[in-house]
């Protein structure tokens, strides 16, 4: 069986991955992965310089969701796993160049604490009172329809949350705009909890306590794997080294014959013995293929494939962004304790958040530096893109100055050293309908039994999700054509 991987970011390269370990196990399998850019990762990348990593992507992922750390560890990263510093764990808002914390037992942008709300200096009097009267909210009669995340928010605690709240968080998440994201795609839990209790407040509160009642995961239920946890416990987990770290492990599983870089698919077509793959000029016949890649790629391949299958993924809107990262000398700062802040839209700035990179992570910035990992872009300032990277480093450094004022930076501090990326169309956003467009393209696509689609389009943006669904794909193909998965002492020997 022959099978072409579009997409060499982290969604095909898990696909790859899974590939390779049933054709290392002998099956009759070949498999050719073709990435359009230079460099395997897609999104993840990143450096180390005067030895602090920077990441020009996604510095981490969620480690609730299993399939990343899972991943690591098959690949021999286990003890690359570093969990983010939660005894810091503070963010902060910025509301007219202070930087204010979120109040604690904010959950899923619901506020389940009375005190440290009543007291936050993050909401006024009105926004307070409100908070109190959700509490009565009534529940959502049956059939409820897809509304914006700005929409859900703001009939339950009114537009400030929205403004303070709902649009940092998941622009900085999302790199999007809560007036165009879908309350069901990305909020599942608060849209479930409505229905049922009216008021998220008590909703949250109540699945808080139902999860306190439950008992605590058996440490010996761990992953099979036998290695220490060190990240289980903490919201986000990172690699030592960099996220850099699995995009090279991957690689390094992979047979080198199967992997094509610079080579992008220009033409899909169906054939009477499978599709026809045009990539990087030479074409050959293959019996399926998994398209990893960005919806609005793989709606050009497929227009001449299945033209509603293509309208709808071309439909899926995406957003770009910026990272800058800086690298100061901690001697001159004075920073306060934290992750770092998000700036809500009213604040008129270009940066829509800061990380404060050695905070959220230890270990993996040298003693006695700092450094700052700036988000700028968005949906509300692609324009940004076009600037030069001197401009946009001048732009955060003054920003940064004016946010964090004279008392962190002094007078002069310069950054010793000043990163920029560009992404550009790299973040799918889970516009209102995005569930329904979702279950469009699943019913196209099981007309076409020999194609896969996975990536961030669909059931989730983070690391995790892509390569739950770069895996899946393969799998499912593999089942249709009656390859039997490996064992684990196979998956062992071919991970070794
Ligand atoms: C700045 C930034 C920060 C982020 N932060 C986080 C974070 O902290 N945690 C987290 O979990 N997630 C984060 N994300 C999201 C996450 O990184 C991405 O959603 C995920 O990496 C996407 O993986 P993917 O394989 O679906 O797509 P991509 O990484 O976009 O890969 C798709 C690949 O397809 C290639 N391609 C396109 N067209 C073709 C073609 N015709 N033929 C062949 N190849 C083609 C592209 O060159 C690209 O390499 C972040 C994303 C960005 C951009």
């Amino acid at each position: 069986m022959r099978i072409a991987v579009g997409g060499g970011g982290i969604a095909g390269l898990a696909a790859a991955f899974e590939l390779e370990k049933i054709r290392r196990q002998g099956a009759d399998l070949e498999y050719a992965l073709f990435e359009a850019g230079d460099r395997l990762g897609g999104s993840l990348a990143s450096d180390i310089v005067e030895g602090a990593v920077l990441e020009r992507g996604p510095d981490s992922f969620l480690t609730e969701k299993p399939a990343a750390m899972e991943l690591c560890r098959e690949l021999g990263l286990g003890d690359q796993l570093v969990p983010s510093n939660d005894s810091e764990r503070k963010t902060y808002i910025v509301i007219r160049n202070r930087l204010v914390p979120l109040p604690d037992g904010l959950m899923f942008l619901v506020p389940t604490k009375l005190l440290p709300t009543a007291f936050s200096p993050l909401f006024s009097l009105g926004t307070k009172a409100r908070m109190a009267m959700e509490l009565l909210h009534p529940p959502t009669p049956n059939g409820y329809k897809d509304e914006s995340v700005a929409a859900l928010v703001e009939r339950h605690y009114g537009y400030e949350v929205v403004d303070r709240l709902a649009d940092p968080l998941l622009s900085g998440i999302y790199g999007g705009d809560a007036a165009q994201l879908s309350a069901r795609a990305v909020l599942p839990r608060l849209v479930e909890m409505e229905s049922q209790y009216g008021s998220l407040t008590r909703g949250m509160l109540a699945s808080h306590r139902q999860a306190r009642r439950r008992p605590p995961p058996s440490a010996a239920a761990g992953d099979g794997t036998g290695s220490a946890r060190p990240a289980r416990s903490a919201l986000f987990t990172t690699l030592h080294g960099g996220m850099q770290q699995l995009v090279d492990a991957l690689t390094a599983r992979l047979n080198p014959a199967s992997v094509h870089v610079s080579t992008p698919i220009n033409a899909l077509e169906r054939d009477p013995d499978g599709w026809r793959v045009d990539a990087g000029g030479f074409v050959s016949i293959y019996d399926a293929v998994i398209l990893a890649l960005p919806a609005w790629a793989a709606a050009a391949l497929l227009g001449g494939v299945d033209a509603q299958l293509s309208e709808d993924l071309a439909a899926i809107p995406y957003s770009s962004s910026i990272t800058v990262n800086l690298i100061y000398d901690q001697a001159g700062l004075n920073l306060p304790e934290g992750f770092g802040f998000l700036v809500p839209p009213s604040e008129n700035r270009a940066m829509l958040a800061c990380t404060f990179a050695h905070h959220k992570f230890l270990g993996r910035t040298p003693p006695g530096k700092a450094v700052f990992r700036a988000f700028l872009g968005g949906m509300r300032n692609e324009a940004l893109l076009a600037e030069p990277d001197s401009a946009l480093a001048a732009i955060v450094r003054r920003e940064l100055r004016e946010i964090l004022g004279e008392e962190v930076f002094g007078t002069f501090a310069e950054p010793e050293h000043v990163q920029v990326s560009r992404w550009r169309r790299a973040m799918a956003q889970y516009a209102v309908g995005h569930k329904e467009r979702i279950q469009r393209i699943a019913a196209r696509v099981k007309t076409l039994p020999s194609l896969r689609l996975a990536g961030n389009a669909y059931d989730g943006i983070g690391i995790p999700d892509c390569i739950r669904l770069g895996r899946q794909a393969a799998r499912e193909l593999m089942a249709d054509a009656a390859i039997a998965p490996p064992t684990a002492s196979q998956v062992s020997s071919a991970v070794s």
